[in-house]
């Protein structure tokens, strides 16, 4: 067998529709096959805490081989993978078309969903109902008890011995007014379609630009507005499904794609590009959902959705994007998150940044280690300080004036981990950078 596949990288469709998938006794045998190559591999050891318990585990083993390692150990490596894909995405030279056909996250999500039916936690229901809370805290009174309550030590401590969610996570504030309630609608402009890039855009805001930070949303708003491109937000939305799916509910997934999709497709049918200004729930719509439910509607979907970088790169290309900055930005440290780098788009965020005159980027390429809820919980807090300690000292280094990441999430981590290293460093989304470089 050769060493590693030359071709490029494919990926099965998820089988979770048969009953084999839900088989626990055949879902460890796969278990054990794939942490077999691993063990034998171990390229993968640091990029996150999941190989490092299997491999400790193997050589805590009798045996020193997975055949030593107990079948319940194997969960204790299932819960410490939060579905990053990077191991897959950038490591494994194993993946299918390899005939190994090693796709560790997948094998992660399938132990992850056998595990959720058995039973899970009311912390980690609550965590993945990102839509739930959202609507519960757009309730002005409700916003602000939540606030205060993320703001208060002692309601902390309280939140951690009752709930799980760990007491010195700082968590996003909800905001006073939802962007879907305060968009501004499109200016008429004429439709002018690139070759690379339809001409108009359709916006799917997500549950955080919703509730938490609408400010990116009407951020991406104005950066389409100043470039005469016509917008719409999709008129209904509901979350993503991302949160669900690191749970491992795949029914849940399916029944939030229900909501989605018969909104989505027709404007991908109509020929609008789609784009999520979070990468995660990007990511979502261009490769989990086509490989869970393979169907022409997700297909469709799938194909008009674009990171917003991305299209503003492709419509640089197209020569339909302005460059006329007025402002420059000098040092920014900027984070490429892990759902971002899986996209396979290349670093369409820096290119554009790059492009901004006077301004330095210094680009981290790290996995940050918050994942969307992993970090938040009690258990996985100290590991995802451990697993962003890099990322946080390389993004101090140059003393920058800001720190950016497409993920508004990682970005919170990143500065709580810079502690008194971020300096006078202002968070700031690639966005907010892009709209304050125009000067709009
Ligand atoms: S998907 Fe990410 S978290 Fe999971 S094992 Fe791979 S690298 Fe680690
Ligand atoms: S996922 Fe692939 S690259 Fe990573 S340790 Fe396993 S076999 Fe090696």
């Amino acid at each position: 067998m050769r060493e590693g596949s030359l071709e490029a990288p494919t990926r099965h469709p998820l089988a979770w529709k048969s009953p084999e998938f839900w088989d626990q006794a055949k879902a460890e045998k796969e278990l054990e096959r794939i942490f077999d190559i691993c063990h034998g591999c171990r390229r993968c050891v640091s990029l996150c805490t999941a190989f490092p318990t299997l491999f400790d585990l193997v050589d805590a083993s009798e045996t020193l081989e997975v055949d030593g390692v107990r079948k319940e150990d194997y969960w204790k490596v299932v819960d410490q993978c939060y579905l990053c894909d990077l191991c897959y995405m950038t490591k494994c030279p194993y993946v299918p078309p390899h005939p190994w056909n090693v796709d560790f996250p997948h094998v992660m999500l399938r132990a992850k969903a056998i595990k959720f039916k058995q039973g899970t936690k009311f912390r980690d229901r609550l965590l993945s109902s990102t839509d739930a809370i959202g609507k519960l805290a757009a309730i002005p009174v409700v916003a602000q008890t939540v606030n205060a309550v993320n703001r208060n030590a002692l309601a902390r401590g309280v939140l951690q011995s009752t709930l799980g969610v760990h007491k010195d996570r700082e968590l996003p504030p909800y905001a006073p007014k939802k962007f879907r309630s305060s968009f501004r609608k499109s200016p008429s402009f004429e439709v002018r379609d690139g070759k690379n890039t339809p001409g108009k855009v359709a916006i799917f805001s997500t549950c955080y630009v919703n509730y938490n930070e609408p400010g990116l949303g009407h951020d991406l708003l104005a950066i389409l507005a100043h470039n005469e491109i016509p917008y719409v937000v999709v008129e209904q939305e509901a979350c993503c499904g991302m949160p669900k799916l690191e749970l491992g509910d795949l029914e849940g997934v399916d029944a939030l794609k229900k909501k989605n999709l018969p909104v989505l497709a027709p404007l991908a049918r109509a020929g609008y590009a789609i784009l999520t200004p979070v990468p995660s729930c990007t990511l979502m719509f261009k490769q989990e959902l086509p490989l869970m439910v393979p169907d022409p509607d997700t297909a469709a979907v799938r194909d008009a959705m674009f990171d917003p970088f991305e299209y503003f790169v492709l419509r640089k290309k197209d020569g339909l994007l302005r460059t006329d900055f007025t402002q420059t930005l000098g040092k920014v440290s900027y984070h490429i998150p892990c759902h971002s780098r899986v996209q396979n788009v290349g670093q369409k965020t820096r290119e554009m940044l790059e492009a901004i005159p006077g301004t330095k980027v210094t680009t981290v390429e790290r996995c940050s280690g918050h994942d969307g809820t992993w970090g938040v919980k009690t258990e996985y807090f100290d590991n995802s300080m451990k697993i962003g300690r890099p990322v946080f000292r390389q993004m101090a280094a140059p003393q920058p004036s800001y720190i950016s990441s497409d993920c508004p999430i990682a970005a919170r981590h990143i500065l709580q981990g810079m502690g008194d290293d971020a300096g006078s460093a202002e968070k700031a989304h690639p966005l907010s950078l892009l709209r304050k470089a125009y000067g709009i």
